[in-house]
Parts: structure tokens; sequence; C-alpha cells
């Protein structure tokens, strides 16, 4: 470690008092002004405060520095870098600008600059700070780009464009994707171990899957999402429109890609959730055959349920095309077959589809009916699920889908880019799954290598 500057604490206060000084004169006037109400005098102090903060925060700059600064550095290329002078660097912070003052060293063999101090403090002329971007991009994520800057520069004071604002937000979404890619690449390549997990697992987790849709501008795409959960108690002997759903914990994984490179990290979040140590673990889905193929491949020995409401839906399906749409005999239809799938009478299900099979018929709802139930029915065993208290509705993925991906991606007149798209469902996914914080203390600060010409 470098001895930093000392620094009399007297005089550094009492540098901050003069702009502190300014503030109050400037500020006392208008208090004094008979029609000034609470709303002026909270705006005046909170854009003084700003000043005086902007000026804190360059003097904590400044006395970070150190106390002489050598004559020589290394550099990265293997030769001698050498001081030439002090230069000062403007930088957007969330306290607004700043300016700083650093030491500049130029290699003479790789003709490289460097500022040791930005490198130690991540600081970045002409760039934002790594706090700035992160509270960017939290906004970013929630609202869209244009709403987004406007709401952060009435919150903050800090004046950032729409884009700057997307910049910050799709950058950080970008660092995860490029994290969590890496984490699978090293897995897989044998370079990592797989990861272990909490040290308590839990004795039932849930595992679901899902898809949903996005526009962009390369066509609709169909982002993927994977979640993991635990439940607070087992719903009670009735049916899931009855329940109340308490899932907990809730951790979400999403992204548009191939089912298979999706698969690669739904097997390492779930490592990561320690479904591999987990007493019992339990796939809700829906019925579509992707989904079932990567929980077989990943998680061989996960209990398998198909999504009540889906499975109903079938049943409706036919109800309605045999007897139309909201009459008393397709109600009828439909819940005595209900009652029947949810006592475990399969056959009777079935034989009452096929009675109503349309032959010719490209998209009869009964031979549909027919095939999905039938390469499902190990999945829609409910009364042993329901003895065992499984949940049998998947509504927490179904939400997950609205709340990670279309609350934010499918509003009015919306079409994305499919890498911008892909960095945001990441940034709200990490979000919601609770590690947004975790994530951002550990991302490496801003950095720029800095050459004569570009300097
Ligand atoms: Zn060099």
């Amino acid at each position: 470690m470098n001895k930093n500057t000392t620094y009399d604490l007297d005089t550094l206060a009492g540098e901050l008092a003069t702009v502190l000084r300014e503030a109050v004169e400037e500020a006392v006037p208008l208090a004094q002004q008979e029609e000034t109400e609470l709303r002026d005098l909270e705006r005046v102090a909170q854009d003084k405060m700003r000043r005086v903060g902007q000026r804190f925060l360059e003097l904590l700059i400044e006395v970070s520095r150190p106390e002489e600064e050598p004559a020589a550095i290394s550099c990265r290329c293997g030769g001698v870098a050498e001081f030439e002078r002090h230069r000062e660097g403007k930088g957007l912070t969330t306290m607004g600008q700043i300016v700083a003052t650093r030491a500049y060293y130029l290699c003479p063999d790789c003709h490289e600059g460097t500022y040791p101090l930005d490198e130690r403090l991540g600081f970045r002329a002409g760039g934002l700070s790594a706090a700035l971007q992160e509270a960017l991009a939290l906004v970013g994520i929630h609202l869209p780009f244009e709403i987004a800057s406007e709401v952060f520069e009435r919150l903050t004071h800090v004046s950032i464009s729409d884009n700057g604002l997307r910049e910050s937000t799709e950058r950080i979404g970008q660092e995860r994707l490029e994290a969590e890619q890496a984490s699978v690449e090293a897995v897989w390549s044998g370079d990592a171990d797989l990861p272990e997990g909490p040290e308590d697992p839990p004795e039932r987790l849930y595992g679901s899957i899902d898809e949903t849709s996005v526009r962009t501008d390369e066509g609709w795409r169909k982002p993927k999402l994977g979640s993991w959960y635990t439940t607070n108690e087992p719903p009670d002997q009735q049916r899931p429109e009855e329940w109340e759903l308490r899932a907990e914990a809730i951790s979400y994984y999403g992204d548009i890609k191939r089912a298979e490179a999706f698969g690669r990290h739904l097997y390492l979040t779930g490592r990561q959730r320690g479904a591999h140590r987990a007493q019992e673990l339990v796939f809700v889905a829906d019925g579509a055959k992707w989904i079932w193929k990567l929980v077989e491949e990943h998680f061989p020995d996960a209990v398998q349920i198909v999504d009540w409401y889906h499975a109903s839906e079938y049943i409706w399906n036919v109800a309605q095309a045999a007897y139309g749409e909201g009459t008393d005999k397709a109600q009828e239809w439909a819940a005595a077959r209900l009652d029947e799938l949810w006592y475990g009478d399969f056959e009777d299900v079935l034989r009452a589809f096929r009675a109503h099979v349309t032959p010719d018929w490209d998209d009869d709802p009964a031979r549909k009916a027919i095939n999905y139930f039938q390469n499902n029915r190990h999945r829609m065993r409910y009364p042993e699920f329901r003895d065992q208290g499984y949940q049998i509705g998947s509504g927490t993925i179904e939400s997950g889908c609205k709340r990670v991906i279309a609350a934010r991606l499918k509003q009015a007149g919306m079409t994305w880019n499919v890498d911008g798209a892909r960095q945001v469902i990441k940034s709200r996914a990490m979000y919601l799954s609770d590690q947004w914080d975790d994530f951002c203390n550990h991302r490496p600060p801003p950095r720029r290598t800095y050459s004569r010409c570009v300097a």
C-alpha cells in the first residue's frame, strides 16, 4: 500500500465549509421570501447539498492520492512508465460532475499512458462512475428508458440522456450475461467445480420452466425463464383454484437462447440452489416437450408434474368444441372430466375425449387432448401428488414471466433489439432474485487504458 497524503482535518473541513457557506448564502434569501413554500425549500436544499456533496467527493479523491507520486512505475509491457504531470479529469457520479486531479504516467517503450489512481478507484475521465451506472440501471430495468432518465433526474438532480441511461442498463445486463456464460463454460470445460449450493439444502425444492414472447426487430422471439423456489407449507387438500400460492425464496434465470444452451444454465442455477441435494425436487410446468426433455436430461430424478391449469384447458377446449362455448352442457361435461382427472380416473377422461374425436379435422381439440394426456400421463397423477402435498399449479413461473419479462419488455408499442432484450431480462431476473446488490458489489470497477493519441 502506498502512503496516503497527510491532510489536516481542519483544512479539509474548512474547504467544505466554504462551499457550504456559499450554499447558505444563496438559499437563505429564498427562505425569507413571503411566497416560499416547503417545496421550494426542499428543492433548494437538495440542490445545494448536491454541490456540497460534489466537493466532498472531490476532496475524498484528493486525500486518497499517495503522499508522494513515484517518479516511475512499471508498465504492462514490461517497461517503465515515467511520471509526466498531473492532469484533471471530469467524471459523472451520483453527486453530479466532479473534477479529479491525477498523476499521469507515460511509457516510452509502448507509448501507453496510465493513471494509477484511476485504476485503483475505478475513476474514468469522461465516463460514469460505477455507482452512477448501477443507480441508472436500477431505474432502467424498471421503466422505459425515456421515462427512466426523467425520473432519475428529478430524484437526484443528475442529468443523463435517455441513451446514457440505456447504455448503463445494458452494460450491467451484458456483464451479468458474460459472467453467467463464463461460469457455464468453466464448469463444462472442467476448469471449475459444480457449485455445491447452500450448506443447508431445502427439503423440497421446486423448479419450473416456461417461455413467453417478446417483439424484437428480428421478429417475435421467445425468451425462456427458469425458476427455483420453496413453499412455506404444503397446500390443503383442495384444488389449486382454491389455494393461495405460497412460493418463497424465488430465484429466476432467463434468456433468449436455444433449449440446449438454456438447459446448462438451468442446471447450474439449480445446483446453486442445492437441487442435487434437496430431499425432493419437484418440477411443475406445462406440457411442452422441450421443457420435459431438459428436466429429464439435467434432473432425471425430479418428480414431474404437468400444471393443472394447462391440463384443464385441454378439457375445456374439447367441451366447447362439442357443446358450444359457454353452454350449460359444455360446463357440465368439463366439470365431470375435471373431477375424473382430479380423482385419477384417467381412462375415463381419455374415453370421453375419444367420443368427441372428429376424423379429418386437423385442429381437432379432442385428438390434441388425447395426445397431450397420453404424452404426459405420468405427469398427471394428481391424487398421488395431492397426497404428497405437492403444488400442481405452475402459477409461480407464469407470474415470473410477467414479473421478469412482460412487465418491462412487453409494454405497448415496444420493439427490442435482441441483445438489449437479453440484457434487460438478465438484470431483471437478477434483481427479482435478490442478487442485484451482490452482483454490483463484485463488479470490476470501470477501467480504460490510455494511449497518448486518445488521452
Ligand atoms: Zn509500456
